[in-house]
């Protein structure tokens, strides 16, 4: 299996370059904070530190001035770092299989060889010791094992939400019942703070991730002009303060700043890719490890990336921060992930109606069923119900030993061919 980073494309000249965005500093310096932050309060005890799971009740936890870490975050750095798959075999070691999420065994592999990204990124040497764990199972059920490996090592609990999956109807017996392991959440917390929740700072950051969480929604919205002003590759690295900043003011002004700037590319014409010929919609995970060799791709050869399900996972219509708890169940629930294959495909039939998309990439990411939507037959009724041509390709989120590299630009050109223009 070939490489290609940082090398051409079958021996072909290099692609076009990704168009920078202004904003990319400021979101540098907001994430360095980030990560400064979580050193000091873990080696000090000045805050408690608490892990969340990316859908997880960040909302919670920051009303409550946890100072809030997020494994799949760095789970990502390792992946794009190209680490994660030399990290990956000693989790393997120790009884993580090399089928289960390649994010937590590359995180745990890599903790496990005192190895991270942020070192190199930010000069921490590790990654925060935990004083609590939380997560939310509507992702997947490998966030529960991942904490309970770092409960288990630092002797700290895990805790958390099973939420259900494959929802067909969201209803008032899956909300309340959400809620309720929400709410029961509370007691266990303030044992470890030491102080009692209050309710006003829990609705003032709820109301923050609402506004956030509007804000990227316009942000990709953006990408419905033609020609785009960003792109999927863009989206993925620019989602981060949604992700780790979630409920924050910082967050609310990063994305207002990220706004602007894509409304003065919309309003000056500036396209991601220029000479865009076509629009695709990518379904799945990024193969982290080589998102600049696939925008490239794409870019040489005409297509701009311009929505995706995955970067549209961290929009939450529901919260309200006049009723909290409740908001936080529906959103936490209703997410695209937490739903039955009908429910899916109609979101995905309306996105590609609004971004006027021409064709359609499934990313079968091989250690992570939750977000590999190729494996029930949706890509072949999609592509009957709308005429969209779909592409399966196979590959993984960080362990690159699953991804081939010359197969896949092969069966991406010959695809995009096929669109014609
Ligand atoms: S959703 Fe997928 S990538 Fe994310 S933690 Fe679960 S298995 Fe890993």
């Amino acid at each position: 299996m070939g490489t290609l980073e940082g090398n051409t494309m079958s021996g072909e000249p290099k692609g076009p370059k990704r168009k920078p965005i202004a904003a990319t500093s400021e979101m540098g310096r907001l994430m360095q904070a980030h990560f400064k932050g979580l050193d000091h309060s873990a080696r000090t005890g000045e805050r408690k530190v608490a892990w969340c799971n990316s859908v997880g009740p960040a909302e919670l936890l920051r009303a409550m001035d946890f100072d809030v870490y997020f494994p799949e975050n760095h789970g990502a750095m390792l992946g794009s770092t190209r680490t994660a798959t030399e990290n990956i075999p000693a989790a393997n070691a120790i009884g993580y299989s090399p089928e289960v999420c390649s994010y937590m065994t590359s995180d745990i592999g890599a903790f496990l060889r005192n190895e991270t990204p942020l070192l190199r990124a930010y000069g921490i040497k590790s990654v925060p010791k935990p004083d609590v764990l939380v997560y939310n199972t509507n992702q997947c059920r490998d966030v529960q094992e991942w904490f309970n490996y770092f409960a288990r090592h630092f002797k700290v609990p895990a805790i958390g939400v099973d939420s259900p999956r494959a929802i067909v109807h969201l209803n008032e017996a899956i909300i309340g019942d959400v809620q309720f392991q929400l709410e029961a959440l509370v007691p266990h917390l303030e044992r470890i703070t030491q102080e009692p929740l209050d309710k006003d700072r829990l609705a003032e950051t709820v109301e923050l991730s609402l506004i956030a969480t509007r804000l990227w929604s316009d942000v990709l919205e953006t990408a419905t002009h033609s020609p785009s002003p960003l792109t999927f590759f863009d989206g993925t690295i620019h989602m981060g303060p949604i992700v780790v900043l979630r409920g924050t003011q910082e967050a609310v002004e990063y994305y207002d700043l990220l706004l602007k700037e894509m409304k003065d590319r919309v309003r000056e014409g500036v396209a991601a890719v220029d000479g865009e010929q076509h629009r695709i919609y990518w379904e799945g995970m990024p193969i982290w490890g080589r998102l600049r060799t696939h925008s490239e791709l794409f870019a040489r050869l005409g297509c701009a990336v311009v929505a995706s399900t995955y970067c549209n996972s961290w929009i939450f219509n529901d919260f309200d921060p006049s009723d909290p708890w409740r908001s936080m169940a529906r959103a936490y629930s209703g997410i695209f992930i937490t739903r039955s294959e009908e429910v899916k495909e109609r979101y995905i039939r309306e996105m590609l109606k609004r971004y006027s998309i021409d064709g359609i990439v499934f990313h079968d990411s091989k250690t992570c069923a939750a977000n590999s939507n190729a494996r029930y037959g949706m890509p072949q009724r999609i592509q009957e119900e709308t005429g969209i041509p779909a592409l399966v390709i196979d590959g993984d989120l960080n362990d690159l030993r699953l991804v081939s590299d010359e197969q896949l630009v092969t069966n991406i050109e010959a695809y995009v061919e096929q669109l014609g223009g």
